[in-house]
């Protein structure tokens, strides 16, 4: 099947069949933000490149906290875009840029079926690239890669394929070659099926052009000077002398698809999004504690990953956001939170764009729905139409940094309290409450989710608080199959433990070598730095 009967087949199966629910991964400046624009700009959900940015822009002036945000020039809020494009519904899980706020990024990353991999053609492998590739792939999604500022001076691209095949130990498949480097870019030629796109802003006059293959006289005519010879030389050793390109293996995550582009141009943005509609997979099978579930079974399920507020400052709710997985949802169904037990009605489901949000009436396997509701909901949550399953795999992550709470008004514990439950329950901060009785300690990957966290409790819950170090740098979670013996354990050292936020014991520790010296003292007991929730 060509690409395009693959399109037009999927527009013609089931409405999950149609989804492609991604994520972009990327080191800052890449050209994530860029690239997200102009995919939403194809897919016609904006009508002007630039928007994201733009709304970006309107939402931080319009609620307090976010004047982080706008203070420190990145973006706090992420979200899900969804747009249509040849006959898929594809469904963009936006991520924070700053790592401070990583922990959100991996659990966003829990919600998508596949990634699209950012490199600046200048750059290579950037760190930030490097990490999220790799929780991409703890969870075997697949990811396509797009080299991007191709417009610009770039290292050589063989050098760039070989660099992503042995710093990510993936194959890598060229699937285009791109005609030309820096102004000189013009197009990109598709190495499988001998076709040139040549280079031009905008969808609609993204112009095909049959040639009868690299030795049309077409290139030396965009290639003057001998540079075509060059070029063909480049192609004929990226089509024979580079990996094929293999569904299967792309799907198990082993391989990469290569495209190359200027993404605030728009060129190979196309040939891009058109990739995700060919190969990307439709909605995964998703792994709860008795069985996988997969996406085209009848019966409604889906988990909650993320958790927003403020998004209307007019309305103090929270969303949280949902990854159907599946089913159908349809809106004013009753769905059971398997947490509480509870019957939980959908009233007012809905779905995100680049610029507005409108209520669902109904979402299948694959999309995110923002479930709005007032500290009912909490990360890693799973609702469904009544099976007693609970996804597995939004994780938590052990803190990195410890801090005490000191507020400023005594009187005010109580509130101070459930602020900070609610804190914890969005993703915020970690919650942990000590044995022993001292205040409440909260931990945080990056110190900037501190700041957040001091914005929120005073604009929303008029709590000024303030952090003190405390002697703690280290939590583990503590488990162990032997039940009394964590039980002593737990009781011999009621100061340096505490309750996470699910009443999970967790061990604190003042440096990597008191928790060595107390873990090899209690050889039953393990301790572990990542939580999946519940
Ligand atoms: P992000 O941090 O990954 O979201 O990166 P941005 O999308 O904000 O892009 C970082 C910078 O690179 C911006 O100044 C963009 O205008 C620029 N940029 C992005 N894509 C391209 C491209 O294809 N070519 C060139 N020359 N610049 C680009």
């Amino acid at each position: 099947m060509t690409d395009i009967q693959t399109i037009e087949a999927a527009a013609t199966t089931a409405p999950h069949a149609r989804r492609r629910t991604f994520a972009i991964i990327s080191h800052p400046d890449a050209g994530k933000t860029t690239l997200t624009e102009k995919l939403l700009y194809f897919g016609g959900a904006i009508q002007l490149a630039g928007e994201v940015r733009a709304k970006a822009g309107r939402r931080q002036t319009s609620s307090d906290w976010m004047k982080i945000e706008r203070q420190r020039g990145i973006s706090v809020v992420t979200s899900v875009m969804t747009f249509e494009y040849g006959g898929h519904v594809f469904n963009l899980l936006d991520t924070p840029g700053h790592e401070d706020f990583s922990e959100d990024t991996y659990r966003t990353l829990t919600a998508v079926d596949s990634a699209v991999m950012v490199i600046d053609a200048a750059k290579g492998i950037e760190a930030r690239t490097k990490k999220l590739f790799e929780v991409c792939r703890l969870r075997d999604i697949p990811i396509v890669t797009f080299i991007n500022k191709v417009d610009r001076e770039t290292r050589d691209l063989f050098d760039l394929i070989a660099e992503i095949e042995t710093t990510l130990a993936l194959d890598v498949a060229p699937m285009t070659w791109p005609v030309g480097r820096g102004r000189e870019f013009v197009g990109t030629y598709d190495l499988k099926a001998n076709t040139f796109r040549r280079n031009q802003k905008g969808d609609e006059s993204t112009q095909d052009l049959a040639v009868s293959g690299p030795d049309d006289p077409l290139f030396d005519t965009l290639l003057p000077n001998g540079a075509a010879e060059t070029w063909r030389e480049e192609v004929f050793l990226a089509a024979e002398g580079l990996k094929p390109f293999d569904l299967q293996s792309f799907r198990e995550g082993h391989l990469t698809p290569v495209y190359f582009g200027a993404a605030l141009r728009d060129y190979g943005v196309r040939d891009l999004i058109d990739a995700l509609g060919a190969y990307a997979p439709s909605p995964r099978a998703q792994i709860a504690d008795k069985r996988a579930i997969e996406a085209d079974e009848p019966k409604m399920t889906g988990f909650v990953f993320k958790i927003q507020a403020n998004m209307d400052p007019n309305h103090r709710d929270r969303i949280a956001f949902m990854r159907v997985c599946s089913g159908k949802l349809s809106r004013g169904m009753k769905a059971k939170l398997v947490r509480t037990a509870k019957p939980m009605p959908l009233n007012a489901p809905q779905f995100f764009f680049a610029r507005d949000r409108s209520i669902a009436e109904e979402a299948y396997a694959g999309d995110i729905v923002g479930l709005p509701n007032h500290g009912t909901l909490r990360i890693g949550d799973t609702l469904t139409e009544g099976e007693d399953i609970v996804f597995k795999g939004v994780p938590s992550f052990a803190p990195e940094i410890l801090r005490r709470v000191k507020l400023k008004d005594a009187m005010k514990a109580k509130k101070l309290r459930e602020a900070l439950q609610q804190m914890a329950e969005e993703g915020v901060v970690q919650l942990f409450l000590p044995h022993d009785g001292a205040p409440a300690i909260v931990g945080v990957v990056g110190a900037l989710q501190l700041d957040v966290l001091k914005e929120r409790m005073d604009v929303e819950y008029s709590l000024p608080v303030d952090f003190e170090p405390c002697q703690f740098s280290i939590a583990r979670w503590v488990s162990s199959d032997d039940k009394a013996a964590l039980q002593k354990f737990v009781s011999l050292k009621p100061s340096s433990m505490a309750d996470d936020l699910d009443g999970d014991p967790v061990f604190m520790a003042s440096s990597q070598f008191t928790l060595k010296y107390d873990a090899e003292r209690a050889p039953e007991v393990s301790f572990s730095d990542v939580k999946d929730y519940q």
